[in-house]
């Protein structure tokens, strides 16, 4: 059966989540499963990581750990996006080891949105994804070409986010 692409994007919570809680179902029926997140450094470590070790599902959890633009506007964006590339790359070599069921590419539309990623890359990986190989990708702001690619295609719209009502600042073990 052909491997479908997912979609999480959009400006409320709910995307890296949504595409834990998928694929930690795909594992649970013995699937193969690759979590990758992009632009995750400076945090301390994900619950991702930390319930991917955990875990005796057939899940592997790569966090790399550039910092997002966002959290560090100071960086330098030209060794970043070599960083980012370079992290993309050894995905891409791991996809095509043809070992996974499922892929989740964490935040990779902000790598593409943020212009550390080039576009064609990722729509290079749609059209030459393994067959059976359902991919995940999450982050705001997808591309146009990425959604029209896509098969489940879902955004996560904020209506009230307490970051913003009451300055709560990101909370261990809900935010990340
Ligand atoms: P989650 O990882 O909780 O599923 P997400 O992947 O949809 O959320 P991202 O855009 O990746 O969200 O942002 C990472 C985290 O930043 C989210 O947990 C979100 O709650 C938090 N965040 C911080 N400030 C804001 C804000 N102003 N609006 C929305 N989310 C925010
Ligand atoms: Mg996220």
């Amino acid at each position: 059966m052909r491997g479908m692409i997912h979609v999480y994007t959009g400006n409320g919570k709910g995307k890296t989540t949504a595409a834990f809680g998928l694929a930690t179902r795909a594992a649970g029926h013995g699937k193969r499963v690759l979590f990758a997140q992009f632009l995750k450094g400076g945090r301390g470590e994900s619950g991702e990581v930390r319930a991917g070790h955990a875990s005796s599902l057939k899940m592997t959890v790569i966090r790399f750990a550039e910092v997002h633009p966002r959290f560090d506007p100071t960086v330098d964006r030209e060794e970043l996006a070599r960083k980012v590339q370079a992290d993309f790359g050894q995905v891409w070599q791991e996809i095509f080891k043809d070992t996974y069921d499922l892929v989740v590419l964490d935040e990779v539309d902000n790598c593409v949105s943020q212009g550390l990623l080039p576009l064609q890359r990722l729509l290079d990986l749609l059209e030459e994804k393994p067959e059976r190989l359902e991919l995940v990708l999450t982050g705001r702001g997808a591309d146009p070409r990425v959604i029209e690619k896509a098969d489940y295609v879902t955004e996560m719209r904020k209506i009230k986010h307490p970051a913003e009502t009451e300055g709560t600042p990101a909370r261990k073990g809900i935010e990340f």
